[in-house]
């Protein structure tokens, strides 16, 4: 399904997808795209997307699961020649920092600058919350 089947006309990574909108493309299967991120973290920062548009992971249907692996690991050796280093991430909801709701994950190359990320100082779980986390996420 494409922007138009899908009424996404607003969507900016479905009008990339649909060549309406422009981008530096690096990569496409008959389900995933790939593109240069226009505000980039660091040199080479990417991102894949299904070019099905769902908002968020837990709305792709489970038969794009593996195809949408498969892309980000085609890509992924393909940054290796820009760097070994590098984060695989996907923002889910404005919290977590999400802009645009068509899912994508970066891919973010890194050279040694600063703490790539997760530098709040961090305190070592604590046995009644991993009890407590482990009964709310373990079950289904
Ligand atoms: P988010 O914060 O939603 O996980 O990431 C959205 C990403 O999309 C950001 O890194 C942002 O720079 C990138 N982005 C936003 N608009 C455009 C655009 O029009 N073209 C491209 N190539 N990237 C975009
Ligand atoms: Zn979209």
């Amino acid at each position: 399904m494409g922007a138009a089947a899908g009424g996404q006309n607003a969507c900016i990574f479905c009008r990339i997808i649909d060549r309406s909108a422009a981008s530096t493309i690096v990569y496409e299967d008959a389900e995933n795209l790939a593109f240069l991120d226009l505000f980039p973290v660091t040199r080479g920062h990417l991102l894949i997307v299904p070019k099905l548009h769902v908002d968020r992971l837990v709305d792709l249907p489970e038969s794009a699961y593996e195809g949408l692996f498969k892309a980000i690991a085609t890509v992924c050796r393909r940054v290796e020649g820009l760097s070994t280093h590098y984060n695989v991430s996907m923002n889910q909801g404005e919290l977590a920092g999400q802009i645009v709701f068509h899912l994508h994950v970066h891919v973010i190359p890194r050279y040694g600058e600063g703490t790539p990320q997760w530098s709040r100082p961090r305190e070592r779980l604590r046995e009644e919350d991993a009890a407590q986390l482990s009964a709310l996420l373990r079950a289904s």
